[in-house]
């Protein structure tokens, strides 16, 4: 039988094998109980019978049934008493009375009590079809509805618990903007009771800073509801005496709810999602710090120092006002690193930074742009004077020694000013100029300050070349070794030869010693340079030896960082010994600076050197520390009197200085050499006082190699030759 398709319940419910239909008749007359499967029949449905009500009950008890088509009257009971039952066995079979009975009562009863048809005997078979039909249609109508409502149910169930364990905070504003809903998150996150929020303002959680952005926003939603929006906003706790009370950031999508069944859509509120974002935000301000800092002592780095500079400059400029930019270098900080290890090293750093930061005003910057430099910037000054005074405050302020593990160090700065808009106009010039009067204050003996100054920029260019046309020299051969004679006055003759190095510079011509040597130290290729040195001398020796100038001794300079090298004695009696030299006729010189750095150390090589029988001398003896007491430490084998010291000789005088060297000398049993004798009045004092070996223009220059050799073989003055007019 077709359904009508304006039940589709009921279609469904009777086609789907699922929703087949179970017939249960209970009737006493057996002859109807046959019959009517017959008059009902349609596909899916099945019959049951049985006679009475105890029967049914035990059939129902066992199954369960769609529908009942109940008689009233029964031999063992009214249908009534079935009825009863279901309800309270809460059984929801739909039930069709049939009964003879034509009292309105029965049909009351039976509908009260939960009947949903009641069909009267005698009925036509039509009748009872619709009622049947009718009945299945009705359950199987409750039956889908049911299930959808359970269904919906637990679809509202999961959707409240989404929403409500959501770490985020969701929550619907109404059309003025007052919380209408807000998840339990509010509490975890902001400390609100979410019940006492309902009905407040969403702007009464914003905070102050925000308030206005937040309102505008809201206020357009209201008037002109628009498409979804994000925003970034703080939101504050509902304890401001909470142990964090600092807001938290949340990034708030909005999704404005529009009624359209009204013209264009009438606003209904608002629903939002707000993300906390709180740790994030951290991380981002962490990393932007570390990006503008020195992660040591959290100072600003080179980055944000050359920013705050440029905006100073800028105000400056606009103000006509000066300022002032320091360059600040450790003094010896490599000693402390590479003695005492790094930890005590940053220590110190850090120290050295809180100490400079004490010196300074709150609107001026310290930076740290890296290793043992800092740099200041003192934004605001009238005149140089401002800075002079801030620069003596530094170097007080380190007056106190540091507390490090291994004891008390005391530190001191080179600081380098420049000052705009004197010595330029750019954070890069600034920087730099104070940069180099900074190097130019390294060089004349640290811990002091000193004003840029526009020659200074010319030297600093000057050395700069001078650094680079080094560092090729050895590689292009420029490097040369002259000699100067020494002679001994008693023997008349020339007893060694002093090594002296020439850079002969493709464009600037002979450069000497005294310039690039300590270029050559500081840029580290004072070794390669040593090494040259002793190579060439010692190959130059062994070409005299044989000349046949047996006795001829040789003379080299060294460097302090030849000192440092632990292979240097090694390294010496190497080069000896390849070109077959006895040691005693190589005489190395040092000077007293020296032997008061790390004098272990050096004392150590010293005696080693010695006791491979080379000769050690003490050039320019008397113009440093001139303690006595190292002269029992090292070893030596020579002093060599200072050129200051002969050039105050006048042949007439006594120099006392130069006296008590003799004693020195005699007394350690040393040998002594006068160094700078020029007039033959100063060879003749020597002589007088006892010194033996001289050298000096008054004998000669250093010279080549090969010039050198004519005046070992002939000497071209002696004391007693009378032509002091003679010079080379
Ligand atoms: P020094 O070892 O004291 O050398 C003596 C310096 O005095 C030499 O200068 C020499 O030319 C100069 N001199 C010699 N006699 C007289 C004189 O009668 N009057 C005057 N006014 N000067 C005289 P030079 O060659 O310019 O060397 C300067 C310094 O450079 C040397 O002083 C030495 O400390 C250093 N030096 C030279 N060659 C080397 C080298 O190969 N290695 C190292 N590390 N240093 C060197
Ligand atoms: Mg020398
Ligand atoms: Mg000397």
């Amino acid at each position: 039988m077709a359904l009508p398709s304006d039940q589709p319940f009921a279609s469904r419910a009777e086609s789907q094998g699922a929703g087949a239909s179970r017939i249960l008749i209970v009737d006493d007359d057996s002859a109807l109980r046959l019959s009517l499967p017959h008059i009902l029949n349609s596909p899916g449905r099945t019959f049951e019978d049985c006679g009475n009500v105890s029967d049914a009950i035990a059939l129902l008890s066992k199954s369960v049934f769609d529908l009942i088509i109940l008689d009233y009257r029964l031999p063992d009971a009214t249908g009534l008493t079935l009825l009863d039952w279901l309800a309270s066995e809460k059984r929801d079979e739909a039930v069709i009375i049939i009964s003879g009975e034509d009292a309105i009562d029965a049909a009351i009863g039976a509908l009260r009590r939960g009947a949903d048809d009641f069909v009267r005997k005698p009925y036509h078979a039509a009748q009872l079809q619709r009622a049947v039909q009718s009945a299945l249609h009705k359950r199987a109508l409750e039956t889908t509805n049911r299930a959808m409502s359970a269904r919906l149910r637990a679809s509202e169930r999961l959707h409240r618990y989404l929403v409500e364990s959501s770490p985020d905070l969701i929550f619907t504003l109404d059309a003025n903007a007052r919380f209408s809903y807000v998840n339990p998150r509010i509490e975890a996150l902001l400390g609100f009771n979410r019940q006492t929020l309902i009905g407040q303002p969403f702007l009464a959680l914003v905070m102050t800073e925000d308030t206005e952005r937040v309102q505008g926003l809201l206020q357009a939603q209201h008037h002109n509801p628009g498409s979804n929006f994000s925003i970034e906003l703080r939101l504050r706790r509902a304890d401001s005496t909470h142990a964090n009370p600092s807001p938290v950031t949340v990034t708030l999508q909005g999704i404005p709810m529009i009624n359209r069944s009204f013209g264009q859509g009438r606003y209904l509120g608002l629903y939002g999602v707000a993300r906390d974002i709180s740790e994030r935000k951290r991380a981002e301000e962490i990393i932007t710090f570390q990006a503008y800092h020195d992660q040591l002592t959290n100072l600003p780095n080179r980055v944000l120092f050359k920013d705050r500079l440029e905006l100073a400059i800028a105000q400056a400029q606009r103000r006509g006002r000066a300022l002032a930019v320091m360059f600040i270098d450790v003094d010896r900080f490599k000693l402390v690193n590479d003695s005492y290890g790094h930890a005590e090293g940053d220590a110190l750093l850090r120290g050295i930074a809180a100490r400079l930061s004490s010196t300074l005003r709150k609107g001026d910057t310290l930076a740290r742009l890296g290793g043992d430099e800092f740099t200041v910037l003192l934004p605001d000054i009238d005149t140089a004077e401002d800075a002079d005074f801030i620069a003596r405050k530094i170097l007080d302020a380190l007056e106190e020694p540091f507390e490090l593990n291994h004891g008390e160090f005391r530190a001191t700065v080179s600081i380098g000013v420049s000052i705009f808009p004197r010595d330029g106009n750019t954070a890069e010039a600034l920087t730099q100029h104070a940069d180099i009067a900074m190097y130019r204050v390294k060089r004349s003996g640290k811990n002091a300050f000193r004003f840029f100054a526009p020659e200074l920029d010319t030297e600093h260019r000057d050395r700069l070349s001078i650094e680079n046309d080094l560092r090729v020299a050895l590689d292009r051969d420029e490097f040369e070794l002259h000699y100067q004679t020494q002679v001994s006055m008693s023997q008349r003759k020339v007893v060694g030869v002093e090594a002296l190095l020439r850079w002969n510079h493709p464009e600037n011509g002979q450069i000497g010693p005294d310039i690039f040597i300590p270029v050559a130290e500081e840029i580290g290729l004072i070794g390669d340079l040593s090494d040259w040195v002793l190579e060439s001398a010692c190959s130059q020796l062994g070409r005299w030896r044989r000349d046949g100038f047996k006795d001829l001794r040789m003379s080299l300079n060294l460097a302090p960082n030849d000192f440092d090298r632990k292979d240097i004695v090694r390294h010496v009696i190497d080069c000896i010994n390849r070109h077959h030299l006895p040691p005693s006729q190589i005489e190395l010189e040092i000077t007293e600076s020296m032997m008061m750095n790390d004098s272990s150390r050096v004392a150590m090589r010293v005696k080693q050197l010695r006791d491979a029988g080379v000769g050690v001398a003490i050039d320019d003896f008397g113009t440093g520390y001139s303690a006595l007491a190292y002269l029992q430490k090292f070893p030596v084998s020579v002093l060599k009197i200072d050129r200051s010291f002969v050039s105050e000789l006048n042949g007439k005088t006594i120099n006392p200085i130069v006296s008590a060297i003799m004693g020195i000398a005699k007394g350690f049993d040393l040998k002594l050499i006068a160094e700078g004798v020029e007039f033959a009045e100063q060879a003749n004092s020597l002589n007088a006082l006892g010194c033996d070996v001289m050298q000096g223009y008054y004998f000669a220059r250093p010279v080549g190699a090969v010039v050198a050799t004519g005046l070992i073989a002939h000497p071209p003055r002696m004391p007693d030759n009378n032509n002091p007019s003679w010079l080379q």
